[in-house]
This record gives structure tokens, sequence and C-alpha cells, in this order.
């Protein structure tokens, strides 16, 4: 018998807790399992608002190659809830590189974590849909075209167009960022009406429920509610 004790709180080492999940799995040690999972769950939310609240890295300590090593190892042990949002991960860092996903990460330790072919034609896919539906969806209310019917009330058409303008120049070049998923910003409020304001956001927040409902598709899985939960 042995027993131990972690702070909850703390980040531990990808090690750590794949060997918890392996161990926990292979001679059915439920405590270890539970440990290794939890920590996982947190990390790799698959719901939105704790995707919303919780941050990467919380309570597994970030490491090179990370994202990499942890959908290899929930393919291997047969996790699939949470590589939704492990793959979202990759595909949203702002030094996202498709060298990266086909050649590899460097661990520290200079060992190189590598996808799958499989599971990097997943994410290049995905990738590109995110991006695809992002300006359809999180960020519809960019678009020139759907304008006169979103802002029907704006006081100050021109202005709000050519602010607009700014903000879509912003995210979308030189080249456009994954950005399906990110927070509004208020920095984008400051040259708005604020009837704009308004819609906006309203539009924004349900592009982001959307695509997170979206998620698992993206990545070629069944919908959230028929991912299994354990
Ligand atoms: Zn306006």
């Amino acid at each position: 018998m042995f027993s131990y004790y972690f702070v909850d709180k703390q980040s531990i080492p990808f090690r750590v807790v794949s060997a918890f999940l392996r161990l926990g799995k292979k001679y059915d040690l439920k405590q270890l399992y539970r440990e290794a999972f939890t920590r996982l769950h947190h990390d790799f939310p698959s719901k939105l608002e704790a995707w919303d609240a919780n941050a990467l890295y919380d309570r597994i300590s970030f490491q090179a190659g990370l994202e990499f090593d942890t959908i290899n190892l929930l393919r291997e042990v047969d996790i699939p809830l949470f590589l939704p949002s492990a793959f979202v991960f990759v595909c949203q860092d702002v030094d996202f590189d498709v060298h990266e996903i086909l050649g590899g990460i460097r661990r520290d330790d200079s060992s190189l974590a590598l996808l799958s072919m499989e599971d990097s034609a997943i994410l290049l896919r995905g990738r590109q849909t995110l991006m695809d539906r992002q300006a359809e969806s999180t960020f519809i209310w960019l678009d020139d075209e759907a304008a006169g019917d979103i802002f029907p009330d704006c006081a100050q058409p021109p202005k709000c167009a050519a602010a607009r303008e700014k903000i879509f120049y912003s995210l979308w070049h030189p080249l456009p960022l994954c950005i399906a998923l990110a927070d509004w910003d208020v920095r984008w409020e400051a040259r708005l009406c604020k009837e704009c304001i308004r819609q906006s956001k309203i539009k924004h927040h349900d592009g982001r429920q959307q695509i997170w409902k979206e998620l698992p598709s993206i990545f070629g899985f069944p919908e959230w509610q028929q991912l299994p939960k354990e």
C-alpha cells in the first residue's frame, strides 16, 4: 500500500500525470486515474465556461511540446473528451507553425514531441475550418456586408464602419489569427457607438458558443454529448 498527497491547485509535471493515467488504467487504481483525469479535464476542458475560467498549465506544468504529448496520451488511453480543446489550444497559438505540426517540437530534454500523421492532418484541417468559421460566427460583426442587418440603429454608420475595418485589419493582417474562441476585447469598443458595441458583443458571444458546440466535429469527433465522460 502507498499513499500520496498533492495540493490540488498546484501544477505537476506531465510525466507524473501520464504515469498516473497509464498505471491507473492498467491496474484499475481509481484514485491515481481520477487524479490524472481531473487535472487533464481542468486544463483541457469540455465546457466553454471552464475554458473561460481555467488556464492552460494550471494543473499540468508547462513544458515544450505539452499539447502534442497530451494529444498522444489521450489517444493512447482513449479519452476523446479532452481532445477538442487540446487541438484548439495548438490551433490558436500565436506562434502556430506548420513545420512544428509536421516535424515535431523539441522538449526541454531535446527529445521530440511528435504528432501522428493522422492527428497532424486533423489539426491542420481543423485550424483551416476554425478560421473559415470564425469570420462567419464569432467575428460576423466585422463583416461589412452583414453590417446593415446587424446594426440597423447605428448612430454613426461611416465612423463605426471605419472602426470595424481597423479591427478587422489588426486581426487578419498580415496573416489571419486563429481566434474563433477569442474573448471580447474592450479595446474594440474605442471608436464604436453604443448600439454597435451592444450588438457586436451579442454576435461575438453567440458566435463563440456556436464554435464551441461545433468544436468536436471540427476535429472529426462526435458531438460533445456523445463523447464518453469517463
Ligand atoms: Zn455604430
